[in-house]
């Protein structure tokens, strides 16, 4: 997506310490979030975005039913996004670090497939 930060396109939902710190791969799924609070007119806020054990983290707080859902499909489909493309991506590491990439990040990076029941 875009060149359009994230915290421009939503203001209202982020604050001058909000951490939006995960790979742009993943930000389609957090302008999908911000557009569905959009949409439901609630009150929604953003504390941090990040990578935590290969996956979309999202720290946040609403009490709206729908984006809570949308938040919780956001961070199962980052298991299979590439969280710097947003190619289809699987589990990779390089040493002790763990990401989820497709192959050509995993190979621009050197990182190697890591071959694990992601459940
Ligand atoms: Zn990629």
């Amino acid at each position: 997506m875009s060149d359009i930060s994230l915290k421009e396109k939503y203001p209202e939902f982020f604050n001058s310490n909000s951490d939006l710190s995960c790979g742009p791969g993943w930000h389609l799924l957090i302008d999908g979030i911000c557009r569905i609070a959009e949409k439901q007119k609630c009150h929604f806020h953003l504390f941090q975005v990040k990578q935590k054990f290969r996956g979309l983290r999202i720290h946040y707080d609403t009490n709206n039913l729908v984006v809570k859902g949308a938040i919780e499909l956001a961070e199962f489909i980052s298991f299979y996004t590439c969280e710097f493309c947003g190619n289809k991506g699987f589990s990779c590491c390089k040493g002790g670090w763990y990401a989820t990439m497709c192959e050509d990040c995993k190979e621009k990076k050197g990182y190697i497939e890591n071959k694990i029941n992601i459940e």
